[in-house]
């Protein structure tokens, strides 16, 4: 029912975890897809073999979310490489531990740029290829579960997904008329590296709090991404897709 043949997608840290399971899902689909990583190339070259047997258009590079003139190039190469872009999935993020009080200015810094200052160059370069092409796009957004209700000892963390919500509900109202879609998945707990230390620790005591009973996988986020990118979703702007087993009822 859901085809993305003939479309193009690009996903921010799409080499491992979360973004890894949308940019496979696309691919499978039928899409071109371009991702981005920054430390770890292996996981970048090892999605890219596991995607060769989907058969579609396949571009990826090293570019820090962080840095503009990184940005710009990867935009304009993934272009170049596959042609228009009609999906941006802002995904690369960073998670750590940071009490308020022994937060160093870098770190802080560090979260914003990654998280915030990221989804900012890149949904710029894509919404103004976007509109020069005249396309309907879609723009979608990974923000938290923090970014709604907080998050002790991640105040910096949770200030950046709470500003994507706010983000992406301005950019509905801005790029709604000229055909773009702006909208947000909000993703609860999820087995990835980003979690994994937390869940060795205490995954009995996190599955307590989730009314469905199991911690998510990265597939259980990815096919929601997918849902909003579709034409099934062709009403859907400005919204903020909780996906979490409920977790986000339970304080
Ligand atoms: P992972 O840590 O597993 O993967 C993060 C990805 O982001 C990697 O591909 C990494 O690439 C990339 N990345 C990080 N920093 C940069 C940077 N400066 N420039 C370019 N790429 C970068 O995280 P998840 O898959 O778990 O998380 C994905 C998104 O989902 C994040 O935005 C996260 O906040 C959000 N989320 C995750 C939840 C979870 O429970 N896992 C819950 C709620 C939200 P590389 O390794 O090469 O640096």
């Amino acid at each position: 029912m859901i085809s993305f043949e003939g479309k193009n997608v690009i996903v921010t840290g799409g080499s491992r975890g979360i973004g890894a399971a949308i940019v496979r899902m696309f691919s499978k689909l039928g899409a071109g897809v371009a991702y981005n990583y920054h430390k770890n190339l292996h996981a970048a070259e090892r999605l890219q073999t596991e995607l060769q047997k989907y058969g579609t258009d396949v571009y990826f590079a090293d570019c820090d979310v962080r840095d503009f003139r990184e940005v710009r190039s990867f935009v304009r190469n993934a272009i170049e490489k596959l042609g228009t872009i009609h999906i941006l999935v802002n995904n690369a993020g960073i998670w750590e531990y940071g009490p308020i009080d022994k937060m160093s200015v870098d770190q802080w810094r560090k979260t914003m740029q990654t998280n915030l200052d990221g989804t900012f160059y890149f949904t710029r370069e894509v919404v103004a290829h976007m509109l020069e092409q005249s396309i309907a796009g879609h723009i979608i957004n990974i923000a938290s579960t923090a970014g709604q209700r907080g998050e002790p000892y991640y105040s910096h963390y949770a200030a950046t997904k709470g500003a994507l919500i706010s983000f992406t509900k301005s950019l509905a109202a801005e790029l709604g008329p000229r055909g773009i879609h702006v909208n947000c998945v909000a993703p609860g707990w999820v087995k990835t590296d980003m979690t994994e230390k937390a869940m060795a620790q205490q995954e009995k005591e996190i599955v307590k709090g989730i009314p469905l009973g199991f911690v998510g996988e990265a597939d259980d986020i990815a096919g929601p991404v997918i849902f909003l990118a579709s034409n099934l979703a062709r009403y859907i702007n400005g919204e903020i897709l909780n996906v979490n087993g409920g977790n986000v009822l339970c304080g």
